[in-house]
Order: structure tokens, then C-alpha cells, then sequence
């Protein structure tokens, strides 16, 4: 390192809520920060169906002691980006967007960071890289092909298309759902015996009933097994390869954090949900003042962090980091 480079105190990846949220508590303890985004702010909620509403009640999604206020129950996609956006002015966040970090290599008592566009230098790295970038494959033959995707965003395309929805968990019912409602022909192939128990309750008796009286349909304990450019194929206990007839397909299967980049940073990767290595209380990683936060932290169980929960751990963090500074 030349003797003018400049070290920061903490270099956070990701500006999603998360990463905002260690932006501010970073800022409130009077630490020298930089955010560095590969897309446009909260750039996984940007990319989120566009019609749909989130599940937390607004004053759960607050980072900043900011409130946050709208005049319905659920906030949307859009009230999010509204509000995210109006914090990161409200803290005159150092955010650089469209900025893909791209390596971080520890030297000595510090970090390199090579982004898309420059070298940075930090004492402390914090990853809040999300998992929405990186879904979970289904490997078969096909998925490569334009009709399938595995990122669902609005029904009107569909309209009179027959679709097939993959899995059957929240996005897999909320899309199943919204395609209905916009006159497409749903089938959801799922490989459990019943939709997830993490689907919400106020949306499981809408799916249970169109699936009940067939407007719906679904096939559990049913694998696909191939994907082709008018059908997929799919298997259901001993009977043989049954052929349905179909125009597109929506693989929501769920997602997971960057284990490449997670895995060259130096933090090991553990146990059944491949969950990154962290301190529970400390978020610190293997790998001494590298911190991950929020749902990067859950590893392949999506289920057990967002952001809610997800918020909590910027002010632990940058205690952690204040505490070791003084
Ligand atoms: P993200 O919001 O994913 O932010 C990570 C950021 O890091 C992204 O902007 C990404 O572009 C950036 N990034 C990634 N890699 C790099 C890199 N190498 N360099 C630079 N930047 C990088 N949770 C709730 O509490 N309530 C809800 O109602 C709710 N609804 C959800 C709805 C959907 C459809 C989904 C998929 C999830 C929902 N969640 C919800 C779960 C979760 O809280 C969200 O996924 C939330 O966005 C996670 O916040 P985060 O800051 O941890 O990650
Ligand atoms: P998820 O909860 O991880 O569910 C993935 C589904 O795909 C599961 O049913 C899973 O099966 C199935 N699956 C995974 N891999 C598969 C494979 N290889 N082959 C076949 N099926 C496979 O993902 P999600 O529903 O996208 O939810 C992700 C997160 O977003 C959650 O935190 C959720 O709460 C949130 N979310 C919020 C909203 C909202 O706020 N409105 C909407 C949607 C999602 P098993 O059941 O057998 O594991």
C-alpha cells in the first residue's frame, strides 16, 4: 500500500437495506464508510415482482430510526424504493452505484477491494451481497431456454399462456396466484407433498381453494425432469415420464448467497443450509474483521432472515468494529 492510500474504516458490499442500514449505523459512530452497489439502489427489491406487496408491515422494513409511513397496510415494491431512496438522501449515505465488487484479499491488518471500476483499501470489509442474484438450478435439460425463468415479475404477458410454476413456497403461490387473476393457465408442479409451511396465512386458503375447485391446477410429489420448447416432462412416483403441454415456465426455487465470491474472500461455508461461518452475536466472519449481514447470513435457509431481522445486525456490527477502534 502506497504511504497517501487511503484506508477506510469499513467498506460494506451491497446497498440493499441491509447494507444501507450498516451505512447509517457506521455513519452515527462517526466511522469513515463507503458503500459500493453493483446495480442501482436496493437494486434486488427493484428487480422484485412490480405489482407486489411485501409481507411486513412498513414499520418493520425501517432502517434509521426512519419512519416509515404509507396509508395501507402493506407497503409495495414501490413505497420500498420510495422510501429506501428518500433514507439514503436523509443520511447523505457515500454510496457508488453500479460498482460490482469483484475481489477482496486481506493484507496484513487490512483489506484490498477490487471493484468494476477501482482499487479501495479497509480495515474492516461487511458483505451484505443478498442472495436474489443467484437461484437455486434445477439442473434438468432445458432450463437454459428462453421460456423458462426463474425470477417472476408481471402476469399481462401471460395472459391465455399456459404456464407452469416450479415450487411451492411464497413466490411460487403469489405467482400462481397473479397469473390466475390475469386469465393464464397455471399449473404448479411442486415436489412436496403439499405447499410449504412457510407459506403465509393469508394467502394459503386463496391457493387451497383455486386448486380445489380446478382453477388452478397442481401436481405435488412431482418432479420435472426435462424442459422443451412446447412441454415440460415431469415424474411422479413410480408412473412413467408424463408429457404436459406448455408455453412458459417459472422456476422459483429459491435462492442463495454468492458461494464463489464468499469462498475467495477466505469465509468457510458449513452444515446443511450452507450457511456462511459468522459469530452469532458479532457477525464476524472466519476470516478476522471480514462481517457478513443480512440475508447473505442465511446461507440456502431463506426462510430465516430478512429484512426484519435483517436490519438488527448492522448495529451489532459496527459496535463491534467501534469497540475494537477505541
Ligand atoms: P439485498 O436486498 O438482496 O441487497 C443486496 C445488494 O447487494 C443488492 O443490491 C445487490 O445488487 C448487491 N450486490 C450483490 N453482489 C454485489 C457485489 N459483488 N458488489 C456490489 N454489490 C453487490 N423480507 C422482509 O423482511 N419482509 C418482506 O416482506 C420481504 N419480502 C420479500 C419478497 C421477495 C420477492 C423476496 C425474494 C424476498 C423478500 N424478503 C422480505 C426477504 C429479504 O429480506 C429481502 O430479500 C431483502 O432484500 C434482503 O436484504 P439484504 O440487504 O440482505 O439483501
Ligand atoms: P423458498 O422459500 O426458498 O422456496 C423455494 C421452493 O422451491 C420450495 O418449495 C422448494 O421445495 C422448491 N425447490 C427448491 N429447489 C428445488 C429444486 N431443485 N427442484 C424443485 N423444487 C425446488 O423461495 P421463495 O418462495 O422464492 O421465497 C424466498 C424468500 O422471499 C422468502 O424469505 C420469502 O418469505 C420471501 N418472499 C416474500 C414475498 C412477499 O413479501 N410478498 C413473496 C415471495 C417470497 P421444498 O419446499 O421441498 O424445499
Amino acid at each position: 500500500m502506497s504511504a497517501q492510500a487511503h484506508v477506510h474504516d469499513i467498506l460494506i458490499i451491497g446497498a440493499g437495506p441491509v447494507g444501507l442500514a450498516c451505512g447509517i449505523e457506521a455513519a452515527k459512530a462517526n466511522l469513515d464508510y463507503l458503500i459500493l452497489e453493483k446495480g442501482c439502489l436496493t437494486n434486488s427489491i427493484f428487480n422484485f415482482p412490480s405489482e407486489m406487496l411485501f409481507f411486513s408491515t412498513p414499520e418493520l422494513l425501517e432502517i434509521g430510526g426512519v419512519p416509515f409511513v404509507i396509508s395501507k397496510e402493506k407497503p409495495s415494491r414501490q413505497d420500498c424504493l420510495n422510501y429506501y431512496r428518500r433514507v439514503a438522501e436523509a443520511f447523505k449515505l457515500h454510496v457508488q452505484l453500479f460498482e460490482k465488487v469483484e475481489q477482496v484479499t486481506r493484507q496484513g491488518d487490512w483489506f484490498e477491494i477490487k471493484s468494476s471500476k477501482n482499487s479501495y483499501s479497509a480495515r474492516n470489509i461487511i458483505i451484505a451481497t443478498g442472495f436474489y442474484d443467484h437461484y437455486n438450478p434445477l439442473d434438468i435439460p432445458g432450463e437454459q431456454l428462453a421460456k423458462v425463468s426463474h425470477y417472476y415479475t408481471a402476469a399481462h404477458p401471460f395472459y391465455r399462456r399456459r404456464v407452469a410454476i416450479i415450487g411451492g413456497k411464497n413466490s411460487a403461490v403469489e405467482a400462481a396466484l397473479d397469473l390466475y387473476r390475469h386469465s393464464a393457465e397455471v399449473t404448479i408442479i411442486h415436489r412436496g407433498e403439499d405447499f410449504g409451511k412457510s407459506v403465509k396465512y393469508w394467502i394459503l386458503p386463496d391457493i387451497q381453494n383455486r386448486v380445489k375447485e380446478g382453477a388452478i391446477k397442481a401436481m405435488f410429489k412431482t418432479r420435472v425432469t426435462r424442459i422443451t420448447d412446447d412441454a415440460v416432462y415431469v415424474v411422479n412416483g413410480n408412473a412413467g415420464e408424463q408429457c404436459i403441454e406448455n408455453d412458459f415456465v417459472f422456476a422459483l426455487t429459491g435462492y442463495h448467497p454468492d458461494y464463489d465470491f464468499l469462498r475467495s474472500t477466505g469465509v468457510s461455508i458449513d452444515g446443511q443450509f450452507q450457511k456462511p461461518s459468522y459469530h452469532p452475536e458479532t457477525f464476524e466472519t472466519n476470516v478476522p474483521s471480514l462481517y457478513i449481514a443480512g440475508v447473505a447470513a442465511a446461507g440456502k435457509d431463506g426462510n430465516s432472515i430478512f429484512i426484519e431481522n435483517g436490519r438488527e445486525h448492522a448495529k451489532k456490527i459496527v459496535n463491534h468494529i467501534s469497540n475494537k477502534k477505541t
